[in-house]
């Protein structure tokens, strides 16, 4: 089912609280001037969020059950390591403070910056843990890559995620790994950006390959793939896969996060949050805003406003110019374009064309927002997704 194109121009508004703003077509503001993302935040997350001792007991109390569970098996758990903070950290939780012996799991894209590369191996070692890397085919990612530009979605970041987690649920359960850790969180993530802007709500296998039919030139024969209905139903239904957020349970600071990792493993901070990839540092910061007027920055620094770690003037003054200088942000480009193998004047021209969405192809996204919202009313997403 398409979904009907919203097309009437909106007066500018931005959140008297947050930094949200009506670049988010959907976005709603009540009488005070509060927008509904810092609403959702106080009405569904606040309540249900404490990093406290009642949290430390039920982290406790997940780790008992994990290491019961994992008794005679090589490792209790699994976490897909990026090197980015959130995946250093929830590694970090799970070996030190939860006592767990996981098994760390990267999926290299081709796109890993040195500096995320070298903070995985000081974890690594620092820990005393196994890594396991999966390389995905360049030629397939690439193939998949460069349909996705020519589609002109906004999602040009599926390609990585769908690798990502499509890799990391096909490995656990092909290892009968039932426990599988992420970095997700609320302390960073509480404000999810809206759908428009890049934020597909998950791995639509109709999408990815009705995009890749139309544009790419090669088979994929090895990327994985793991539609959502898959992971969510017969992975975490069926089979018992379970998701399991350990920062959602500790006191998850940013600062002090990056800090306690350099101090203790000569881990390095990032400018921002999702550089460890190279595409994904140029995408938000350079295709987002520019092609689509669509900034995720403003999503991230909302997220930190509203947990107390950021106040809205730094937040505003951050967001007034790119992470990255305009030389360097020209350098990526060229970069970029050589790698996917098309010349500057060609990624040029993608970038000057006309923007699309998802749903001008052919999708699952009707279903899958029936599913989120029933997942919603169970209480196991408290996030807004829309
Ligand atoms: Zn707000």
């Amino acid at each position: 089912m398409i979904m009907p194109k919203i097309t009437t121009e909106r007066k500018y508004r931005i959140c008297s609280t947050c930094i949200m703003d009506t670049s988010d077509q959907k976005i709603t503001f009540d009488d005070c001037g509060v927008c509904d993302y810092c609403n959702n935040f106080e009405s569904t997350i606040k309540v249900n969020w404490h990093a406290n001792e009642k949290s430390e007991q039920e982290l406790k109390l997940l780790a008992d059950k994990i290491i019961k569970e994992g008794v005679g098996k090589n490792f209790d758990c699994i976490i897909g390591l990026s090197g980015g903070l959130d995946s250093s950290y929830a590694a970090y939780v799970a070996k030190e403070k939860m006592g767990l012996r996981p098994l760390l799991f990267h999926v290299d894209a081709g796109w890993n910056t040195d500096q995320a590369v070298g903070n995985i191996e000081k974890l690594v070692d620092g820990l005393g843990l196994d890594l396991y890397t999966e390389v995905i085919n360049w030629q397939e990612m690439k193939d998949l890559q460069r349909s996705f530009l020519q589609s002109q979605v906004a999602d040009q970041d599926l390609p990585q995620d769908t690798a990502f987690f499509s890799a990391l649920y096909k490995f656990a359960r092909k290892n009968k790994i039932k426990y599988v850790l992420t970095g997700a969180n609320y302390s960073t993530e509480c404000c999810r950006e809206p759908e428009e802007w890049g934020a597909y709500p998950g791995i639509d296998k109709t999408l990815i390959k009705d995009i890749h039919s139309k544009f790419g030139q090669r088979e994929l024969k090895t990327f994985p793939i793991v539609d959502i209905f898959f992971y969510k139903v017969l992975y975490q239904k069926v089979l018992g896969m379970e998701i399991v957020k350990p920062l959602n349970f500790v006191p998850y600071i940013k600062l002090d996060a990056e800090a306690e990792l350099e101090r203790r493993f000569g881990w390095q901070k990032f400018q921002h949050k999702h550089h460890e990839s190279r595409f994904t540092r140029f995408y938000e910061d350079y295709w987002m805003p520019r092609k689509f007027g669509y900034h995720k920055r403003r999503a991230h620094f909302s997220s930190l406003i509203l947990t107390d770690q950021m106040t809205r003037d730094q937040a505003l003054d951050r967001l007034s110019r790119p992470e990255m200088d305009e030389h360097f942000l020209k350098q990526e480009f060229e970069y970029v374009a050589n790698k996917l193998d098309l010349t500057v004047a060609e990624l040029q021209q993608i970038f000057d064309g006309e923007n699309k969405t998802c749903l001008d192809y052919k999708n699952k996204r009707w279903a899958i927002g029936v599913g989120a919202n029933v997942l919603r009313k169970l209480g196991m997403e408290r996030r807004l997704f829309r």
